[in-house]
């Protein structure tokens, strides 16, 4: 077989399949390749006329296809199965090859292969990318992990086919080994904050203001066109405003209150303790969707009491309408401050250079968080490559600023009435800790050395202490 093709897709299901397509059809001769041979017949025989693929029935056509430095995506289940498709390649390609893992990889697992590969003289990219099928096809954000060199050969590849925003790809090199699936990880932690987030304002507007779903979707399509614009907040409304062809209710009525995760809001809370990194909005989301599903125990607490007030007027109503989105906008603010911070907090850990500001422009096209707001957030670090917290810059302070009494006003409300805001509320006490003078953190250190000896620092003189605390019999010291 003639080597002619300038990247290889093995893994032809729902994201292969596309981004194979999407290569093609950016003008890139294509070899592509399945474990079963059916699903590359298929691809070939349907979207052949799209550009130019070369099917390949085993592993060895499929790497003598390939133009050197081979370049292969890999594009299967995170975890054995990825493991098995590295192994069964390795063996066949040659020093300065590039194995890129597409798939939704623990950066642990893309850290380790990247280690392996990178002693056998292979270059390792562990690649996230965002979007699912549609994105795939017709633009994602790619995040790339792996070695700069590889990047010099892959990102023209990647760069062409992810989604563009004023004419900017939503493509970059994030970082080396596992940075790249790192920061897919964060982005589906963000994803779920956010939509934990829209969610509960959603609920207040049902609950306090007494809107039905279709008065809710024009609030949203309102929202959507200010600074909260956004394609979760564009789909909320879609859905708010659907109607249920069976039974003429609301849609969102007639779906079970159990949410599904496949698991990367976990990972991200899971990581976030080990580098101690405080994403409490992504923590609350995920608890949020796990306590959703606990039927045993919400049925044991089902009917205990709560708060009640008074419905509101429609002045009312509209006044708190917009106490919601002040209160919506500032936590997503935070939780967005949250996931950068736990970046920078990585990449201080694994010894990552992250362009803050492109992890900003790469998911303003092609992902699920896709936002206005994300421009701001890249202006932010284009001015500032240093800033420690988006509240540094003078915009986003400016509007939190603005937001301090209805934001607490909804909380307040939330409370008043026994409506759960877990993450408004966990956003609004992520920001009350950070702006505190003083903690009561204070406190527990004092607690931890009196039952444990784990000593503490003053504020008044440098150094370690500890303090023997006085018991029957024993006075006190310190030392
Ligand atoms: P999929 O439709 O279920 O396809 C899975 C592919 O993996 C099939 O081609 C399958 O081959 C192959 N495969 C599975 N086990 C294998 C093994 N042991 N050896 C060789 N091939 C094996 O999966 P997908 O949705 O495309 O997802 C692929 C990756 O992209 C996953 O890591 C996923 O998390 C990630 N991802 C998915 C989305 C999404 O929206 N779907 C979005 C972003 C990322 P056979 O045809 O022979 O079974």
């Amino acid at each position: 077989m003639n080597a002619s093709a300038s990247i290889g897709v093995t893994g032809l299901g729902v994201m292969g399949r596309n981004l194979a397509r999407n290569f093609a059809r950016h003008g890139a001769t294509v070899a592509v390749h399945n474990r079963s041979a059916g699903r590359t017949r298929a691809l070939v025989q349907e979207f052949g006329h799209e550009g130019t693929f070369v099917a390949a029935e085993s592993a060895e056509e499929f790497v003598a296809a390939l133009e050197r430095p081979r370049k292969l995506i890999i594009m299967v289940q995170a975890g054995p199965a990825t493991d098995a498709v590295i192994e069964e390649f390795v063996p066949l390609l040659d020093a300065g090859d590039i194995v890129v893992d597409g798939g939704n990889a623990h950066f642990a697992d893309t850290r380790r292969r990247e280690a392996a590969l990178r002693e056998r003289g292979l270059h390792f990219v562990g690649t996230g990318i965002s979007g699912g099928e549609e994105g795939a096809l017709n633009g994602p954000s790619v995040m790339v992990g792996g070695s700069t060199e590889s990047y010099a050969v892959l990102g023209p590849l990647f760069e062409g086919i992810s989604a563009h925003v004023d004419g900017e790809p939503c493509a970059a090199h994030i970082g080396t080994d596992g940075a790249g699936h790192f920061v897919k990880m964060v982005h589906n932690g963000i994803e779920y904050a956010d939509m934990q987030l829209i969610a509960e304002a959603y609920d207040l507007l049902r609950q306090v203001a007494g809107y039905t779903p279709a008065e809710i979707a024009a609030v949203f399509r309102r929202w959507n066109a200010g600074r909260l614009g956004s394609y979760l907040i564009e789909i909320t409304a879609e859905v708010l405003a659907h109607t249920d062809q069976a039974t003429g209710a609301p849609f969102v009525d007639v779906v079970a209150d159990a949410a599904g995760q496949k698991g990367t809001g976990r990972w991200t809370v899971q990581t976030a303790l080990d580098l101690a990194s405080p994403v409490t909005a992504v923590a609350q989301a995920t608890f949020a969707r796990a306590a959703s599903g606990q039927s045993d125990l919400r049925a044991a607490y089902r009917g205990l009491p709560g708060g009640t007030t008074p419905p509101l007027s429609r002045t009312e109503a509209e006044r708190f309408t917009s106490q919601v989105e002040h209160a919506l906008y500032a936590s997503k603010v935070i939780a967005y401050d949250q996931g950068w911070t736990m970046i920078q907090d990585a990449a201080a850990e694994y010894g990552w250079k992250i362009d803050l500001g492109a992890v900003a422009r790469i998911w303003r096209g092609g992902c699920i968080i896709r936002a206005a707001f994300l421009d701001r957030i890249r202006a932010a670090y284009a001015a500032d490559r240093d800033l420690v917290s988006l509240l540094g810059e003078m915009e986003f302070a400016m509007e939190i600023t603005d937001a301090q009494v209805p934001w607490r006003e909804t909380v307040a409300s939330a409370t008043r009435r026994g409506i759960p805001v877990p993450a408004i509320s966990a956003a609004l006490a992520h920001y009350d800790t950070l702006r505190a003078e003083r903690l009561p953190a204070a406190l527990l250190q004092a607690q931890r050395d009196y039952f444990g000896a784990h000593t503490y620092a003053r504020v008044d003189r440098p150094g370690q202490f500890h303090t023997h605390w006085a018991t029957p019999g024993r006075p006190e010291t310190t030392n």
